[in-house]
């Protein structure tokens, strides 16, 4: 368990890494931008696919006889507590509910196809895995601006800087306001008002010491911007609209809209220039 728990911050040290993130990021937050899943979720994956395997060969095999001896030996148990790899299992498969499937097919001495079993184990360990990623960056208050979608979504600040390999570095100024790795949201604004709590949304839309700048890159970003997604931006309040437009637009990547991310980059650039 210890070992598992370091391999898992390695994990996260590497996701931040492989970002430029400081190391004082939120470790959740870091694996939500570069699409990575947790280590213990991919484990689980490697572990029953590997399972299924061993299931789906001929009866002639010996490990596959023992295996099975051993699995309706732990199934006839009566919730006796077992050690070693067949319960560890057995454990995963009730973690994410496919012990009856497995006691089915044991039973049966029928197993589905390894792609059948390989998308339905990948969709439910996803499943959990993004809810738990989810829940974890919902308990920090750093975390505010980052809306957490679906697993293995590479964030789209670093799939356009990927087709547009000049603003790699704008882009992953981006990715740590996203984070919100500078604390912004807990001090006075020293720019331009010290009463005035400097949040992003301040930064983005009310700083009186960036004002000039802002309207100018803004005004870029109505040039280029799709005009029904500009009516819905211009609707919402400010800490929605910087969210959203933070989460590119929480929509998929979209080719089409390469100038309006070309555009809101540029933007972020000069508004969240430190001095
Ligand atoms: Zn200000």
């Amino acid at each position: 368990m210890k070992r598992m728990i370091d391999l898992e911050i390695f994990h996260f040290e590497a996701a931040k890494h492989c970002q430029g993130l400081p190391t004082n990021t939120s470790n959740y937050g870091a694996l939500v931008t570069i699409g990575w899943k947790t280590l213990s979720a991919h484990c689980d994956i490697i572990r029953l696919l590997f399972m299924w395997r061993l299931l789906s060969l001929s009866m002639l095999c010996l490990y596959k006889r023992i295996f099975i001896s051993r699995l309706i030996e732990i199934f006839n148990s009566d919730n006796k507590k077992f050690i070693g790899p067949t319960q560890m299992l057995v454990e995963t498969c009730k973690k994410y509910g496919l012990l009856n499937v497995l006691k089915v097919s044991v039973m049966n001495g029928e197993y589905m196809s390894m792609c059948k079993w390989k998308k339905m184990v990948i969709e439910r360990i996803l499943m959990r895995d993004i809810k738990r990623i989810s829940i974890a960056c919902s308990l920090y208050k750093v975390l505010d601006y980052l809306h957490v979608r679906n697993a293995s979504m590479v964030s789209h600040w670093w799939q356009h800087a990927f087709r547009n390999t000049k603003y790699t570095r704008i882009n992953r100024t981006i990715i740590r306001i996203l984070l919100n790795v500078q604390r912004y949201g807990f001090n006075m604004c020293l720019k331009c008002n010290p009463e005035v709590i400097n949040s992003i949304e301040h930064v983005m839309f009310q700083c009186e010491s960036t004002k000039e700048i802002r309207e100018l890159y803004w005004n870029n970003i109505i040039r280029v911007c799709p005009g029904q997604l500009l009516k819905e931006i211009v609707k919402m309040n400010l800490k929605d609209r910087s969210k959203f437009i933070l989460n590119g637009f929480n929509s998929n990547y979209i080719h089409e809209w390469n100038d309006l991310y070309n555009a809101t980059a540029v933007f972020l650039k000069y508004v969240f220039k430190q001095d």
